[in-house]
């Protein structure tokens, strides 16, 4: 550890796992780095003086041109199933500085993504383009405005240096920010390639990182499973509550600490469409909106899978033990869901008819190709009355019963809204919106209008002129909407 002028107290106590886990390994460095943008909200919650890391030098660590004294850099190794198939990968263009320990003594990894070849690069060649990583910035801030936990992004630096895709595009760096890079995907790589003892070391590692609070149980492995369930069923259940699809949900892009990792090829969704896939990679809708559930289930058994050998010295009650918390997480995840959900509608209480009531609004918005946020969004404002939705003879009845329901409770009706206010998000990141911010920063090198769109998805529960002004939808010529993998 160390201290320096702009705040940096890095660790690296990745670095003390056994070797296998990662390769020490410098990034490249950059012609002409240039500090596009920088989190200064962000900077100041761990500790780092905004001014200063503007300066010549901090541009420098950004960039990957300058390592301060002390620091070890160091490309983490993992595997995973990329749709469905088992992979090695690693860090193929991402180099993990250290871990910034904060003024409340919290951990923060800091990588650099976009920062030259490694070790683990296969035929890539380590970089990162200026648009998906201003694209990464934008969403994961307004996933953090949403309340739902993700990774974070601190700056992005361009490097002077054309990469090629299929067209030369300018290349850049995103600092990226993280409670931990570990992935099901890393703990796949152990039980795949490391001894028992390399499992073990990662598995403590983990606890001690993200669960101190099950350290030294008896059957702590068993409850780093139950937790790890946990986190990603509360996560996904957040997901669908904002319309948010992923897009690559790989088991080396699901972390360990249950944060939203990978904005590749992300977005949200308008129309209400469970089978909504944006990426032009997902042509069997693997990961499309309503399939995340159960994408959730299936790399948290592959997790499940590579704790084996901790679980029991006998394999097959391991197999017995480790069955029997993957069946949690169905129920566990609906519960997450129907909380939520009951919530967007200003429920309170529960009752058993909640269910169908929920499922049969997103059955109406499905038919009517309704928009999923301004619907909730709607609802919330003015109760819906002059949504054509709920004027249509099912919508109609839908609508009383709702009404009906919400009268039905103990709250007075304006808790209802508030509640309703507080799970509805006034503000996504439309597509159309997210683009147009790229586009300026991109082709006119013109900040300002993704400046405006950040301070607007700050804050998505305020109903306010601001918000308003991003709620309009896309025009269909934008439609539909394609992503793009790790461009
Ligand atoms: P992703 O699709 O972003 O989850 O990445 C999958 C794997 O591909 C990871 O191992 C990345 O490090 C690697 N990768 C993605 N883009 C590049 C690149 N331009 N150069 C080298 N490796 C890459
Ligand atoms: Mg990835
Ligand atoms: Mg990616």
């Amino acid at each position: 550890k160390q201290a320096m002028d702009a705040g940096w107290n890095l660790d690296n106590s990745y670095s003390r796992l056994p070797g296998t886990f990662f390769k020490d390994h410098q990034p490249s460095p950059v012609t002409l780095p240039k500090l596009v943008i920088l989190n200064e909200g962000l900077a100041s919650s761990l500790g780092l003086n905004s001014e200063k890391l503007r300066d010549e030098q901090s541009i420098a660590i950004f960039a990957g041109n300058q390592i301060p004294d002390g620091v070890r850099p160091l490309a983490q190794a993992y595997a995973g199933h990329q749709f469905g198939h088992f992979n090695m990968l690693g860090d193929g263009r991402a180099i993990l500085l250290g871990e910034q320990i904060t003024p409340q003594d919290e951990r923060f990894d800091i990588q650099l993504k976009g920062s030259g070849r490694t070790p683990y690069s296969r035929g890539g060649d380590g970089r990162a383009t200026l648009g998906p990583m201003l694209r990464e910035y934008i969403i994961s801030e307004a996933m953090r405005g949403l309340g739902i936990p993700t990774t974070l992004s601190l700056a992005v630096v361009t490097t002077g240096e054309e990469v090629i895709r299929e067209t030369d595009l300018p290349g850049a760096v995103l600092v990226r920010v993280a409670s931990s890079h570990i992935r099901v995907g890393t703990f796949q790589y152990a039980a795949e390639w490391g001894t028992v003892e390399d499992l073990k070391a990662l598995a403590d590692y983990t606890i001690k990182r993200h669960f101190p609070e099950i350290e030294g149980e008896q059957h702590c492995y068993l409850s780093l499973l139950q937790e790890v369930i946990k986190r990603q069923a509360e996560l996904i259940a957040k997901w669908l509550q904002v319309g948010f699809i992923h897009g690559v949900m790989n088991t080396d892009n699901m972390a360990i600490s249950g944060e939203t990792i990978d904005y590749g090829p992300c977005a949200f969704m308008n129309e209400y469409d469970p089978a909504t896939v944006f990426s032009s990679i997902d042509r069997q809708g693997r990961y499309a909106y309503g399939n995340q559930r159960f994408i959730g289930g299936w790399n948290l058994a592959r997790f499940a899978e590579s704790l084996l050998r901790l679980l029991h010295e006998d394999q097959d009650e391991a197999v017995k033990l480790a069955q029997e918390e993957i069946s949690n997480y169905t129920p566990l995840f609906h519960s997450y869901w129907l909380t939520g959900m009951r919530a967007k509608l200003g429920l309170f209480n529960e009752e058993d008819e909640d269910e169908a009531l929920i499922e049969d609004l997103l059955s109406i918005m499905h038919n009517q190709k309704a928009d999923y946020t301004n619907t909730f969004r709607d609802l919330t404002i003015d109760q819906g009355e002059n949504q054509p939705l709920f004027k249509t003879a099912e919508g109609k009845q839908w609508y009383e019963r709702w009404q009906q329901r919400v009268s039905g409770q103990h709250e007075p009706k304006d808790a209802s809204i508030r509640l309703m206010k507080e799970s509805n998000p006034a503000i996504i990141p439309r597509n159309h919106r997210v683009e147009e911010a790229l586009q300026a920063a991109v082709d006119n090198n013109d900040y300002s209008v993704m400046e405006r769109l950040l301070e607007a998805l700050a804050n998505p529960y305020e109903y306010s002129t601001l918000q308003e002004e991003y709620s309009t939808l896309p025009p269909q010529s934008t439609r539909p909407y394609q992503t793009f993998c790790g461009t």
